[in-house]
């Protein structure tokens, strides 16, 4: 066990990394941030931070050096440099986890080699057949990028064999994972942790709604049938074991119109599903990250409202200056978390805002005017 007092190395800078700094020193944890690049929302809650690149050996030694445990919050940090960190003081997750998870191949056939539902799939190599590959799978069908996706980046929907040339140009050179396009009729996702002893805490189910391939609401508790959610939770469960995880881990879902439920995505961090668990929840996903990595016990993951939601504010909503956020903050059953970024971007994710109601209707009903007044 790391007790209070110990340092944690957390690799990536992003608001993930600043939730969990702040988790981490709230149980009086020190927290050193890995991160490129310079004044990013987690280093301005952190006690140090290091601005160097994933490959500085020099840099990244330091760092392991002085930590007590390192952990990531960044998808994309290469395998090679946590591999290395390993050797030098405790990485939780282990490096292979986020090996698995960060390109879409590999994760694919875990999901298939282990027995998880899944949408099915082709594997296309760089420079091979892409046009081949999608009729396989069957059109329509979702191309992806095998390294470096999130939030719909690099991929793209091919609907008729008329799409089949722009895609084929669009991904040339680059390995791609074709997968069927699945007619959800809702996706949930579950934060899953456990610990070094084994120990497996499922948070509960969240029904997510996207917006242009980014998250735009989390729902808790998801709207689905008590079966759904029994799956979902036995799924990331048995993931997380089969894993041999220990940290958090989110498990994206996709929820067929005849109630099956096929694993999407994999991501040993917190989740941005998650993130209402700070607001509605006993334990919060990054306290829970902070519990599982040191070994202390994992916390309870009861709700503390009946039902919650969790809207992503993104640079979107900035236009020439910041939102007024006098309404949101008079409202008694809202609570507002900014990330801190500069810049807002469109598409960037600069901060979230959760509703606790009676219901989930009610609560989204409630952050939908909310956000529309933004
Ligand atoms: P991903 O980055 O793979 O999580 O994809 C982002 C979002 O795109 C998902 O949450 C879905 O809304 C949508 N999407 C991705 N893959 C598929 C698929 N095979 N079928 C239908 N929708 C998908």
């Amino acid at each position: 066990m790391i007790p209070p007092g110990g340092t944690i190395g957390v690799l990536g800078g992003g608001q993930l990394g600043r939730m969990l700094a702040q988790a981490a020193t709230r149980l009086g944890y020190r927290v050193h941030v890995y991160e490129p690049q310079a004044n990013g929302p987690a280093g301005a809650v952190a006690h140090a931070e290091t601005n160097a690149a994933y490959d500085d050996v020099a840099a990244l030694t330091a760092f392991a050096r002085g930590c007590d445990v390192v952990t990531y919050e960044f998808e994309n940090v290469p395998a090679a440099p946590l591999r290395a960190i390993a050797s030098l003081t405790r990485l939780h997750p282990h490096w292979s986890v986020l090996a698995t998870a960060q390109n879409r191949s590999r994760e694919k056939n875990w999901l298939r080699a282990n027995g998880f539902p899944h949408a099915a799939f082709a594997e296309v190599a760089a420079g091979a057949d892409l046009a081949a590959g999608a009729r396989e799978v069957g059109l329509p069908c979702v191309v992806k990028t095998a390294d470096f996706g999130y939030d719909g980046k690099g991929q793209l929907k091919v609907r008729s064999e008329a799409d089949l040339p722009a895609a084929t140009a669009r991904f040339a050179g680059q390995p791609v994972v074709i997968e069927q396009f699945v007619d959800f009729a809702c996706e949930i996702s579950v934060v899953v942790a456990r610990s070094e002893k084994a120990a497996v805490r499922v948070f509960p189910v969240a029904e997510n709604i996207h917006t242009n391939h980014i998250l735009e609401f989390s729902i808790v508790p998801a709207r689905v049938a008590p079966a759904v959610r029994a799956a979902a939770e036995k799924l990331a469960r048995l993931v997380a074991e089969k894993i041999n995880l220990v940290g958090v881990l989110g498990v994206e879902f996709f929820v067929t119109p005849d109630g099956h439920v096929l694993v999407n995505e994999l991501a040993p961090r917190p989740h941005n599903s998650g993130h209402w668990t700070i607001d509605a929840c006993v334990t919060s996903q990054f306290e829970q990250q902070v519990r599982a990595v040191c070994g202390l016990p994992l916390g309870a993951v009861e709700l503390t409202a009946p039902a919650v939601v969790m809207v992503n504010l993104l640079g979107d909503a900035w236009r020439d200056r910041a939102p007024d956020w006098s309404t949101l903050l008079a409202q008694p059953q809202v609570k507002l978390h900014l990330y801190g970024k500069a810049e807002p971007r469109p598409g960037r994710k600069m901060g979230h805002f959760t509703v606790t109601a009676r219901d989930a209707d009610m609560a989204l009903e409630l952050a939908r005017k909310y956000q529309a007044r933004l």
